[in-house]
C-alpha cells in the first residue's frame, strides 16, 4: 500500500514514475539488462543522459549560453565547489536566509573575502530579508542566496537586482515554478527533493562562469570545465538516478510543464496555508509573503501535541510530518509529486485531530 510521504528529501516520487522504473526493472527497451546494470558508454544510456538534459532545457527554458552539468556530492559538495570555481577575485557575498546558506557560507568562508550581507537569523528565519542592490559590496564575484528554505518554509518571491552573477541553491524548489535562467549564473540542485532520486546534482551554469585557469587549486573532480568539457561523462555518472529523474521530467512535461506545475503547486500549498490560517489550534509563523510553495511547517498548541500529531498521522499513512530539530512541530513538504489528494488528507486528519484534542 502506499502511503503520503511528507518527508523534506528524499522525497515522494510521481507514482507513474515508479511504476515505469518497475516495467523496465529487468529488461529497459528490450536489451535484457537494468538501466543500473548498463554500459554509461552505451547507446541506450547516452540517450537517456542527453534527453535528460535537453528535456530540462526545454522545461526550464534555459538559454543557449548555459550549460548543464549532471554530477555527484549533492549540493552540499556544490557549496565547496562554487567559491573553488567562482572566486577569481576572491570576493563573495552570501544571503542567510536558514540553515543550507548558513552552511554554503561556512564552506565558502575560508576561501575568500566572503560575507553574510544580510540574515534574517534573530527571527529564525521566518522571513526572506529585504534586499536592496545598495545591500552589496562591489566588486564580488557572485551572489549567493537559497531560493528555497526547506526547513523554515521560507522562499524568494523576487529576486534581487545584482551586479554580479546571482548564485542560487534551488535544491528545495527547482521545477516547481517558473524561473527565469537568464536572471543567474548558476542555479544547482541536490534531486532528492524536486527531480527524483538522490545521487544526482544538477547545475546551470553560464557558459561565461567555466574558468579552466582558476587563480588556485581546486580539484579536478570539483571543477566545473572538466565535466562540462566532457558533457557529464568524465567518469560514470548516476546512471539510474538520471534514468528515473528523466522519467519525472517526462512527466512533468505531461502534466503541461513548470506553468502548470506551479499552479497545482500553488493550489496544494494554498489549501494548506488557508486551512492554518482560518483554524484557531494550528498556526504558521513564516511572514505571508515569503511563504514556500514546498515546505509548510505548522504548530499544534504545545509540544506535547506535536508529538502526538506525529505518531497518530504516521499511523494513518501521512508519513514524516516532523519538524526540523531546530523548529520543532510539523512540516508537511508537498513536493512536485505529492498528489493534491494527499494534501486533502493531511487537511482531513488536521480536523480531526483538532476536534480530538483541543
Ligand atoms: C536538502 C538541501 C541541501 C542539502 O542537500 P544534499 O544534496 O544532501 O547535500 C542543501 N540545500 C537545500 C536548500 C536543501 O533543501
Amino acid at each position: 500500500m502506499r502511503v503520503y510521504n511528507f518527508s523534506a528529501g528524499p522525497s515522494m516520487l510521481f507514482e507513474d514514475v515508479l511504476k515505469e522504473v518497475q516495467a523496465d526493472m529487468l529488461s529497459y527497451k528490450g536489451s535484457g539488462l537494468c538501466v543500473a546494470e548498463m554500459s554509461h558508454r552505451s547507446k541506450d544510456y547516452m540517450e537517456i543522459h542527453s534527453e535528460f538534459i535537453s528535456l530540462l532545457r526545454e522545461l526550464m527554458e534555459i538559454p543557449e549560453g548555459y550549460d548543464v552539468l549532471l554530477l555527484q556530492g549533492g549540493a552540499s559538495q556544490q557549496f565547496d565547489a562554487i567559491p573553488l570555481n567562482l572566486l577569481k577575485n576572491g570576493k563573495a557575498d552570501y544571503v542567510i536566509t536558514g540553515h543550507w546558506s548558513e552552511r554554503a557560507f561556512s564552506q565558502a568562508a575560508p576561501l575568500g573575502d566572503v560575507a553574510a550581507v544580510a540574515s534574517s537569523k534573530e527571527s529564525v528565519f521566518t522571513y526572506v530579508p529585504e534586499l536592496p542592490s545598495s545591500i552589496f559590496r562591489g566588486g564580488t564575484d557572485y551572489v549567493h542566496i537559497t531560493t528555497n528554505n526547506t526547513i523554515y518554509g521560507t522562499r524568494y518571491t523576487s529576486l534581487p537586482d545584482t551586479e554580479s552573477p546571482l548564485v542560487a541553491d534551488a535544491s528545495s524548489n527547482i521545477l516547481s515554478e517558473k524561473t527565469d535562467v537568464s536572471k543567474f549564473g548558476v542555479i544547482y540542485a541536490g534531486a532528492q527533493k524536486n527531480i527524483g532520486p538522490a545521487g544526482l546534482t544538477v547545475v546551470i551554469i553560464k557558459k561565461s562562469l567555466i574558468c579552466k585557469d582558476l587563480p588556485r587549486y581546486c580539484p579536478k573532480m570539483l571543477k566545473y570545465s572538466t565535466q562540462a568539457e566532457a558533457d557529464s561523462l568524465f567518469n560514470t555518472p548516476p546512471c539510474m538516478a538520471i534514468y528515473m529523474s528523466l522519467l519525472t521530467l517526462r512527466h512533468l512535461k505531461k502534466l503541461g510543464g513548470i506553468g502548470a506545475v506551479q499552479k497545482i503547486n500553488e493550489e496544494k500549498a494554498g489549501l494548506l496555508y488557508d486551512f492554518i490560517d482560518n483554524s484557531a489550534f494550528y498556526k504558521n509563523n513564516v511572514n505571508k509573503k515569503d511563504r514556500s510553495l514546498m515546505n509548510v511547517p505548522f504548530l499544534s498548541p504545545n509540544g506535547d501535541l506535536d508529538k502526538k500529531f506525529i505518531k497518530e498521522s504516521a499511523a494513518a499513512g501521512l508519513l514524516t510530518l516532523a519538524g526540523h530539530k531546530t523548529v520543532g512541530g510539523m512540516r508537511a513538504s508537498i513536493y512536485n509529486a505529492m498528489p493534491i489528494e494527499g494534501v486533502k488528507a493531511l487537511i482531513g486528519f488536521m480536523k480531526k485531530f483538532e476536534i480530538e484534542n483541543k
